[in-house]
């Protein structure tokens, strides 16, 4: 689910997209089929856009919005690594469905030591790859880029650990955003997915990520007159009401018409028993709301949401126009605004906020 978090403002590199003729294949197992390969060529086929045209998209601010979540969960998580150790860690980090490379800028400036990045899409792997080069490019004497690796893999059939240079590689955390939802296809996809996020962390070590909230979906589509529900932003369909298996309970999910890809509900609480093997203990479970009014009374994270231009400014300043003319958007701000409360931050759209609530954030550590 979702349209790949945009880079921000700050995190424009104008990466150009590469073709590979070979993109729906794995370099070391045979072609992709069924789900794999839909999921590997919708993603191949994503064209990454500059900042000028995605600053029009219909989605902008919640994509910065969902961008600025992932910045705050990483930084909180890296700090807590470097609280619970004495020394000085040299942080090693797992990116599990790294994509082309959005979060590259974060661990950059979590200043961690070494990274592995890992999808099934190895277009984007390669842009993720050039990406990282081009950071490379412009870090400065002294200013220090971790190292990196890049791998093409089906995260929930292949076992990753095989494919580490390092063969005995530990990570301090393994970090999987937007991704849990493409493996709960069977349990052996679940189950290798957790295996590969989990079982190369140190101890102590954190997996975290973002994922759908099935509980939100199927109330929608319970709430819904058939079966679908959504609104100008985003739609999901599913092909049966009143049942929903624990795995294999496949929805198709559309994204202002960008994204068109086939997921899987997450029952969380499966996810955590699954985790729980592989020695975890869950920290916390966030809705995006719940997260977000829990980080929102840092000045540190307000200043930053600001700067990713994470909300818009309601009413708009200047010359700017709002992201969307259609009535009944704005009447959350506009109601907030009449009862005299500044909206100092700014707002996202009523269609926007019913998009990015449909997840839920948490982080779990190894404990055994
Ligand atoms: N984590 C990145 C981010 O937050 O920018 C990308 C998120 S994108 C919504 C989902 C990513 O999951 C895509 O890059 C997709 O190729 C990857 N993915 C889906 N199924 C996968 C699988 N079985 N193995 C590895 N990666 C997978």
């Amino acid at each position: 689910m979702m349209e790949p978090p945009a880079t921000t403002a700050e995190e424009e590199k104008g990466v150009k997209r590469k073709t590979n003729e070979d993109e729906e294949e794995s370099p070391t197992t045979k072609p992709y089929t069924g789900h794999s390969q839909k999921v590997a060529s919708h993603y191949n086929s994503l064209q990454e856009t500059g900042l000028a045209v995605r600053s029009h998209s219909r989605i902008f601010h919640m994509r910065n919005f969902n961008n600025w979540l992932k910045s705050i969960l990483i930084g909180n998580i890296l700090d807590q690594v470097r609280e619970s150790s004495t020394d000085r860690v040299d942080i090693s980090v797992l990116d599990l469905g790294c994509g082309k490379g959005g979060d590259l800028l974060k661990w950059k400036k979590g200043n961690i030591a070494n990274l592995v990045c890992a999808d099934i899409a190895g277009v984007s792997v390669e842009q993720c790859r050039s990406r990282y080069e081009d950071m490379q490019k412009k870090c400065y004497r002294g200013d220090r880029m971790f190292v990196a690796d890049f791998i093409t893999a089906d995260c929930t059939k292949e076992v990753l650990s095989a494919r580490f240079k390092e063969k005995k590689l530990l990570f301090d955390v393994c970090s999987c955003q937007f991704v849990c939802h493409y493996s709960f296809e069977s349990y052996q996809q679940a189950d290798t997915l957790l295996k590969n996020a989990c079982e190369s962390l140190k101890p102590g070590g954190f997996f975290i990520g973002t994922t759908t909230d099935s509980f939100e979906l199927v109330k929608r589509l319970e709430l819904s007159d058939g079966l679908s529900f959504g609104n100008e932003v985003y739609s999901v369909r599913f092909d049966q009401k009143g049942q929903y298996p624990l795995f294999g309970c496949q929805y198709n999910f559309n994204l202002e018409g960008v994204v068109d890809v086939p997921e899987f509900l997450v029952y969380f609480p499966l996810l955590e028993e699954i985790a729980k093997r592989y020695g975890m203990k869950l920290l916390f479970k966030y809705r995006f709301s719940e997260f977000f009014e829990d980080n929102i009374k840092n000045q540190q994270n307000r200043n930053l949401l600001t700067r990713m231009m994470g909300l818009e400014s309601y009413p708009c300043e200047g010359s700017s126009t709002p992201a969307t003319e259609a009535p009944g958007e704005y009447d959350h701000a506009a109601k907030h605004k009449d009862s005299g409360a500044s909206l100092p931050l700014g707002t996202l759209s009523k269609s926007e906020w019913e998009a990015t609530s449909i997840y839920l954030v948490f982080a779990f550590q190894k404990v055994s």
